[in-house]
C-alpha cells in the first residue's frame, strides 16, 4: 500500500511550494487508495513556533486536503533519535565528538538515485561529509530523523522539492545503516516567478495565507498549484480535486521548472468563481465587504445575492467584487479621478443629472425595465444620446466608468439612493 507523507518545519507560514509538495503527496494517496500522514518537523525548538503549526493545519484544510493517522511530531521523539543513534555507535558506524554523535561517511563510494522524476542521479561520497546525527545540544539533524520516522511510518514514497536532492544519498547512507529500505524519491522542481528566478517575496504574496486573504478560492489554489508540476493526460486545465484524484499519478510529475503566474491563477480563480454556487460565496463575499468597513448588521442578503450574480462575471477575486461593490454600501466610495474630470466637471452633465433625477422621482417600481424606458424618454425628450445620461450616472452613484449594466445596478442602490448620488453631482 503506498503511504505518503508531508513534513512541514512549522518555521513559517505555508509557503506555495510546500503546499504544492504536500497537495501532490496527497492526490498521490488518494488516487492510490493509500495513506496520507503528516509529520511535523519540530526538532528545531527556536524557530519552531505554534501558531505556524495552526496556520499550516488551518491552510491545508482549507485547501481541501485531510490527512490520515495521527499527526507525528518530531519533538516528542527525542529518546527514539537518541537511541538510535547510540546503537550506530554500538555498532561503530558512528562515533562522539563532545556530545555531538556523528556518523562515518565510507569514502568512494557511489550512491545511486533512481528518482521517479529525473531518472538516475549519481552521488560519490567523496562529496559527502561525516554526518552529525544528533547535534552538541541533544537535538537530532533533519537527515536523521527523516530517515528514522519515514521507516517507522513504512513510507513508500517521498515526494519533495528539488532542493532536497542532495540530501537524498546522506538519507540513503542511513537507510543501509539501519538495515532498511529506502522508499522511492520523486524530486520536483522548486516553483518558480515569472522571471525565472526561485519564487520568494520579491516577487509578492508566496503563502498560501495571502491569497486566502485576497479572496482566491481554496479550489482555485488547489487547482493551479497542481497545473505548476503536473499536466492532465487530457490538457484540461480546469480540474476540481476530486476529477484529480482519478487523472494524478507520480509518472506525469514535470522535471520542468514552473512558473507561478498571477495572470493564469486570477483566470483559474475567475472560473472558479463563476460556476461556485451563489450561496456557498455569500458567506466569503459578507466576510470581505466586512473587512472593508461595511458595517454587518445592515447588510441584506438578498441585495448580496443580487450583486454577486451581477458583479462575479466582472471580478476575478472575492475581494474584487467586494471592491467594485462596495459603493452599494458606503458612501465614503473612491471616485475615479480621471472619469470625475472627464464627466463631472462640465455644467450641461450637471444639468443632465439634476434633470435625470426629477424624472426618475415619479417612478413607482423601481426596476431596471422602468428605470431604462424612463431613461430613454427622457434622452428622446431632450434629443440626447443615452450615452450622455448613462456614463455621467454612473460615474456619480459608483464613481467608475466600468461595472455592472445601469440600469441593474440603479435598482439595486434603490430611488433614494441613486436621486442622493445624482444631486450631489449636479450642482
Ligand atoms: N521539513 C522538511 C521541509 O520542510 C521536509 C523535507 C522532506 O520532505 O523530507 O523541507
Amino acid at each position: 500500500m503506498v503511504r505518503v507523507r508531508f513534513a512541514p518545519s512549522p518555521t513559517g507560514f505555508l509557503h506555495l511550494g510546500s503546499a504544492r509538495t504536500a497537495l501532490f503527496n496527497w492526490l498521490y494517496a488518494r488516487h492510490t487508495g493509500g495513506k496520507f500522514l503528516l509529520r511535523i518537523e519540530d526538532t528545531d525548538q527556536v524557530r519552531s513556533e505554534k501558531r505556524f503549526l495552526a496556520e499550516i493545519l488551518e491552510d491545508l484544510k482549507w485547501l481541501g486536503l485531510d490527512w490520515d493517522e495521527e499527526i507525528v511530531y518530531q519533538s516528542n521523539r527525542f529518546d527514539v533519535y537518541r537511541e538510535t543513534a547510540e546503537k550506530l555507535i554500538e555498532k561503530g558506524l558512528a562515533y562522539r565528538e563532545g556530545t555531538a554523535v556523528i556518523f562515518k561517511v565510507e569514502k568512494s563510494r557511489v550512491i545511486e538515485i533512481d528518482d521517479a522524476v529525473h531518472g538516475k542521479i549519481v552521488f560519490n561520497t567523496d562529496e559527502i561529509k561525516d554526518q552529525v546525527m544528533i547535534k552538541s545540544d541533544g537535538s537530532p539533524t533533519y537527515n536523521f530523523c527523516c530517515v528514522i520516522d519515514d521507516s517507522w511510518l513504512e513510507i513508500t514514497h517521498i515526494i519533495r522539492g528539488d532542493d532536497h536532492i542532495s540530501n537524498t544519498p546522506k538519507q540513503i547512507i542511513f537507510y543501509e545503516a539501519l538495515g532498511q529500505k529506502p522508499p522511492v524519491f520523486a524530486h520536483i522542481p522548486l516553483m518558480m516567478g515569472m522571471d525565472g528566478a526561485k519564487l520568494s517575496k520579491r516577487h509578492g504574496a508566496v503563502s498560501v495565507e495571502e491569497y486566502k486573504k485576497e479572496g482566491f478560492l481554496s479550489e482555485a489554489l488547489a487547482n493551479y498549484l497542481m497545473l505548476l508540476g503536473w499536466a492532465s493526460p487530457d490538457g484540461k486545465e480546469i480540474i476540481p480535486l476530486k476529477e484529480a484524484i482519478e487523472k494524478f499519478d507520480i509518472k506525469n510529475l514535470s522535471g520542468v521548472q514552473a512558473r507561478f503566474d498571477t495572470q493564469k491563477f486570477r483566470w483559474i480563480n475567475s472560473e472558479y468563481i463563476m460556476k461556485k454556487p451563489i450561496e456557498e460565496l455569500l458567506p466569503l463575499y459578507k466576510k470581505s465587504l466586512v473587512e472593508m468597513g461595511v458595517n454587518e448588521n445592515g447588510i441584506d442578503e438578498l441585495k448580496l445575492k443580487k450583486l454577486l450574480e451581477l458583479y462575479r462575471v466582472r471580478g476575478k477575486t472575492v475581494s474584487e467584487i467586494s471592491s467594485m461593490t462596495y459603493c452599494f454600501f458606503k458612501d465614503d466610495y473612491p471616485v475615479d479621478e480621471i472619469a470625475f474630470n472627464k464627466y463631472m466637471l462640465d455644467d450641461e452633465n450637471k444639468k443632465i443629472l439634476a434633470e435625470f433625477s426629477k424624472v426618475l422621482e415619479p417612478i413607482n417600481d423601481f426596476l431596471a425595465s422602468n428605470i431604462e424606458q424612463v431613461c430613454r424618454e427622457f434622452a428622446g425628450v431632450r434629443n440626447l444620446k443615452a450615452s450622455k445620461i448613462i456614463h455621467p450616472t454612473r460615474v456619480a452613484i459608483s464613481g467608475r466608468t466600468e461595472g455592472a449594466g445601469l440600469f441593474e445596478m440603479m435598482e439595486i442602490f434603490g430611488k433614494e439612493k441613486v436621486i442622493e448620488r445624482l444631486l450631489k453631482y449636479s450642482s
